[in-house]
């Protein structure tokens, strides 16, 4: 069993790396495109720079530069935030959206669904639960959904509209999918 983990975390490294180098060719470096995917899966609480640096494990700074080059793109705009005229909210633009649909990433997951469903299904309990452990001892915050989220109120309104408790705001059905830097597991 315990040549089966080590084998599986080669994988994940060697995979990791392979793709990172694909990243690389199409001239976004492995930083922004991971600052794209997270901004097309965060709510609307979680786009800020903040939420992003303590997403990708990262320091302020670095995400700054990473921002400024995905602005510079055209691929990611900043708005004041309509909750709090202090913060930041990111945005992709559509062109960012667009540059989503030659995610890299995509061709792993094509690759990856080449297996049974079964088989795929398993796999990714186990990378959920290796997952799940590392955050744990980073002591970082689990970024889960937010209908998995203690504080989701499932149609609260009676009319199909979702409801977060902890920050009290209205929440619809797209939104309840969403990645939030808030989500504590229910
Ligand atoms: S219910 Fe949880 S995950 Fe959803 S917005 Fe509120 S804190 Fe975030």
């Amino acid at each position: 069993m315990e040549s089966h983990a080590i084998e599986a975390a080669r994988l994940v490294d060697r995979l990791g790396r392979l793709i990172r180098s694909g990243e690389s060719r199409r001239g976004i470096n492995p930083a922004q495109w991971e600052a794209l995917r997270f901004l097309a899966r965060a709510n609307r609480f979680s786009r800020t720079p903040a939420a992003l640096a303590d997403y990708l494990v990262s320091t302020r700074g670095t995400v700054s530069q990473t921002l400024i080059a995905l602005e510079s793109k055209g691929l990611v705009v900043r708005q004041q935030s309509s909750r709090d005229r202090r913060s930041v909210e990111l945005e992709l633009t559509s062109t960012g959206i667009e540059m989503l649909e030659e995610d890299p990433l995509i061709e792993l997951a094509r690759d990856l669904g080449k297996g049974s469903d079964d088989r795929l299904t398993s796999a990714v309990e186990v990378l959920r639960d290796a997952l799940r452990r590392a955050l744990q001892r980073n002591d970082s915050r689990p970024f889960g959904v937010c209908q998995s989220c203690r504080y989701f109120r499932k149609n609260a309104s009676g009319r199909g509209k979702h409801h977060c408790a902890l920050i009290d705001e209205p929440l619809s059905e797209k939104e309840s999918e969403l990645i939030c830097s808030e989500q504590q597991p229910a």
